[in-house]
């Protein structure tokens, strides 16, 4: 399919941005072969301050040496890409490659610098789709960018994209220069059907940028993602994690799959040093083929988990419908009040008991636009999935009995 957009990266970027002139350390010019003494970057050649001896290489068992950790990181992270792009490869004709990556602290690192790349503060606009996720708009207000809304299909429970709409918008308003859509959604956890994506992807004059957040891709069925589709779309940036199927929010590594042109200005503005090497050697561990097995085995017993909470909860009383979908590692439900009606001050006070005297902690999402009486909850272990059932019932018979 030949994209036929009015996209221009040159009249859609930051002219400051286009123009930067990225930082360079002496080992963009001269490679470490391990044989140099490096006397380039003022580090500490005596080594890290830690009160233990650091684990080598053979010793950490993470393709990392610890020693090492005197050292800047590499900038550039070709490895680590190598091995996101390998995992998300679909296409052997058009295969995503390094080139195609920007990685970050983190998915939220990537938001705010597409953010950066493409929105004069004061004047630029983004548009998001609520309910959904929160940091698309915080990143907007420090960067002084307006937030413009058109929310997803509010009547059917299901929270579709609404394409038309948000063409409509884009058509008014030259100064969107972003769409930010979540799939799965957060708090929605339904997948956006792509042909609605491929409509905004298509619209005839808007020149801005789509940005496809799939942070919670890997619950979804297998093929969902769009990030072998970057290949073919200027204007399509495809943000991922390693914070929730693979299990590592601590690390911090969030990836953004965009056009190469795109990526090298994300690339360009990031400072530097943002990934440090203790992150992108665990995630290259999380990324090989052992790691990618853990992760497979963890997300099954998650969605295990997952379809427990779907058969279980509906027979709790005061439970309504789930809404949104099923393609992620929590469910959106309903909370009733005595006449079966979602009642966003039942769920709050179900979200406060439950976690005031059972200790088990939801998040109440009653005050997002078509969430009215609803909590989000996260699948836990098969053990926290009993206690959350067995807590949940107790609270809503208290609640909903006073
Ligand atoms: C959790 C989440 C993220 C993850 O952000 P990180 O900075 O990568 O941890 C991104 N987008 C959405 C919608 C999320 O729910």
């Amino acid at each position: 399919m030949a994209p036929t957009s009015a996209f221009n990266l040159q009249t859609c970027a930051r002219k400051n941005i286009l123009q930067l002139v990225p930082y360079r350390c002496a080992r963009d010019d001269y490679k470490d072969d391990g044989s140099n003494i490096l006397l380039d970057a003022n580090e500490n050649a005596y080594g890290p301050s830690l009160p233990f001896n650091c684990p080598d290489e053979s010793e950490a068992g993470i393709g990392y040496d610890y020693t090492h950790l005197n050292r800047y990181p590499d900038p550039h992270q070709e490895d680590l890409k190598r091995l996101f792009c390998n995992y998300r490869n679909k296409n052997p004709t058009k295969p995503l490659t390094p080139a195609n990556l920007f990685l970050g602290v983190g998915s939220d690192e990537a938001i705010d610098a597409v953010l950066r790349c493409f929105c004069i503060p004061g004047r630029d606009k983004i548009l998001t789709c609520p309910p959904t996720y929160g940091m698309y708009s915080v990143s907007a207000q420090v960067n002084d960018v307006e937030v413009i809304r058109e929310p997803l299909d509010l009547v059917s429970g299901e929270f579709e994209l609404r394409p038309d709409a948000i063409n409509k918008r884009l058509s008014e308003d030259p100064t969107i220069k972003l769409v930010y859509i979540c799939s799965p959604g957060n708090p929605t956890a339904g997948t956006v059907d792509p042909e609605a994506v491929r409509k905004v992807l298509a619209h005839p004059t808007w020149n801005g940028v789509i940005v496809v957040d799939e942070a919670y891709i890997d619950f979804a069925p297998e093929g969902s993602s769009l990030a072998p589709c970057v290949v073919d779309h200027p204007n399509l940036v495809v943000m991922q994690t390693l914070s929730k199927a693979f299990g590592l929010a601590g690390i911090r590594l969030g990836a953004a799959f965009t056009a190469p042109e795109i990526a090298r200005l994300l690339n360009n503005l990031k400072a530097p040093y943002s990934v440090s090497s203790t992150t992108s050697s665990l995630a290259m561990a999380a990324l090989s083929p052992a790691g990618l097995a853990v992760k497979n085995e963890n997300v099954r017993r998650l969605l295990v988990q997952r379809d427990r909470i779907i058969s279980e909860l509906p027979e709790l009383p005061g439970i309504g419908r789930f809404l949104g979908g099923f393609d992620s590692n929590f469910l959106l439900v309903e909370i009733l009040d005595n006449n079966a009606v979602p009642n966003s001050g039942v769920a709050k006070k179900v979200y406060e008991q439950l976690a005031e005297e059972h200790g088990v902690i939801v998040r109440y999402r009653g005050g997002e636009a078509g969430c009215t009486g609803c909590l989000r909850i996260t699948v836990g272990t098969e053990a926290e999935v009993g206690r959350l059932l067995k807590k949940l019932r107790e609270t809503l018979n208290a609640v909903r009995g006073e």
